[in-house]
């Protein structure tokens, strides 16, 4: 009833929440966490900075009143947080919510997959970027094999989770991966998503030069097997979505860069400090967790919500360029959860 209600006043649509429920990694990815900037020094979240399970659940309650259906659980790496699976249990019983997912760099999930899908997960994007370990090492910045990797697929799969990998294609750095990454998924019956390398937060070093276009990815793809488009699932679909022909085997393309897609962006992100951004690129977010804490009512949250998403204007894909990559403050994609 209430969902009814408030989904008739809200005139922008707001589709997906992503939480991120951990800003601390495992991983040092040169393209989100570099080592020399997230080194032994750096200072991450407190306990008491994090919103807790119940301030989390709260929170997707009123996002789903106002007409969220999809909730993706991300970080930072959120199988670092304890106890995932009753999280979410707990989400997959709020009204509305249709979907709960995660993204994981997998190290941790050989263990969690049966008990994540037990709880009523749906679906696992897992982050591969190369199956050379050289490679792999390079990108992922740590000493980890990229079999830990592959074992949490085969985990996730045997566990009964729909399972997609995702990589980020660096130039010079990982694009010699592309054709065996794609061979290894096409076998396999995953779809593989290529992510075009975003220039998000202020220390990857990101440089338009960096970027292995959507266009030359699929060329690159098709050498295996010839490609046919597959039409969008639904509204705000951010891949575009091949299937190699004579397969039901999809690949897919997220183009934030060369091909951008603001105008159908449904898509609110809460960080693992309970700050609302609006945009992957923003300089800062709307505190939440402040307002969680001050015991206002559901209600108060929903006008709170309400508010800041209707008078969002983001489109910071549309407006990129290389000066606005380097002079802007954006936050840390391991902060605001990709
Ligand atoms: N640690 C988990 C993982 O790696 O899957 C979840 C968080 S990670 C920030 C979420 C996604 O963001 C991953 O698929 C990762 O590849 C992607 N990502 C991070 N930095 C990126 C960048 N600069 N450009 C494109 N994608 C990026
Ligand atoms: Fe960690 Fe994921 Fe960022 Fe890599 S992309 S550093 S695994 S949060
Ligand atoms: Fe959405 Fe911002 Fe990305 Fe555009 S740049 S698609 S508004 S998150």
């Amino acid at each position: 009833m209430i969902r009814q209600e408030v989904n008739d006043q809200l005139s922008r649509p707001l589709q997906d929440l992503r939480i991120s429920i951990m800003d601390r990694c495992n991983f040092r990815c040169s393209y989100c966490m570099p080592a020399e900037i997230f080194g032994p020094d750096h200072v991450f979240m407190s306990e008491e900075e994090l919103l807790s399970f119940d301030e989390i659940i709260r929170s997707a309650e009123q996002f789903a009143a106002l007409g969220v259906k999809k909730i993706r659980l991300t970080g930072g790496e959120p199988l670092l947080r304890k106890d995932v699976p009753e999280l979410v249990a707990s989400l997959r019983t709020i009204e509305g919510i249709e979907d709960v997912a995660l993204t994981t760099n997998a190290v941790l999930l050989t263990k969690q997959a049966k008990s994540l899908y037990d709880a009523g997960l749906e679906r696992v994007n897992v982050s591969l970027d190369a199956l050379d370990p050289e490679v792999f090492q390079t990108m992922s910045g740590r000493k980890t094999k990229p079999d830990a990797v592959l074992h949490g697929i085969d985990a996730a799969t045997d566990a009964g989770l729909g399972v997609k990998v995702n990589m980020v294609v660096k130039k010079g750095v990982n694009d010699g991966e592309v054709i065996p990454m794609a061979r290894y998924c096409k076998q396999k019956g995953i779809t593989l998503r290529f992510i075009e390398f975003m220039d998000v937060g202020q220390t990857n070093g990101w440089e338009f030069s960096q970027v292995v276009s959507k266009k030359e990815l699929y060329e690159q793809v098709s050498q295996i097997a010839l490609l046919e488009p597959v039409e969008r699932d639904y509204f705000g679909e951010v891949a575009s979505r091949y299937r190699y022909v004579g397969s039901d085997v999809e690949v897919g393309f997220i183009s934030s860069v060369t091909e951008t897609f603001c105008g159908s962006c449904t898509r609110a992100r809460l960080s693992a400090d309970g700050k609302l951004f609006t945009c992957l690129f923003s300089e800062s977010g709307f505190d939440l967790r402040a307002l969680l804490r001050e015991g206002v009512t559901d209600s108060q949250i929903r006008d709170w919500i309400r508010a800041v998403w209707e008078k969002r204007e983001d489109r910071y894909s549309e407006l990129r360029t290389e000066e606005t990559a380097k002079n802007r403050n954006k936050i840390e994609m391991s902060y605001i959860g990709g």
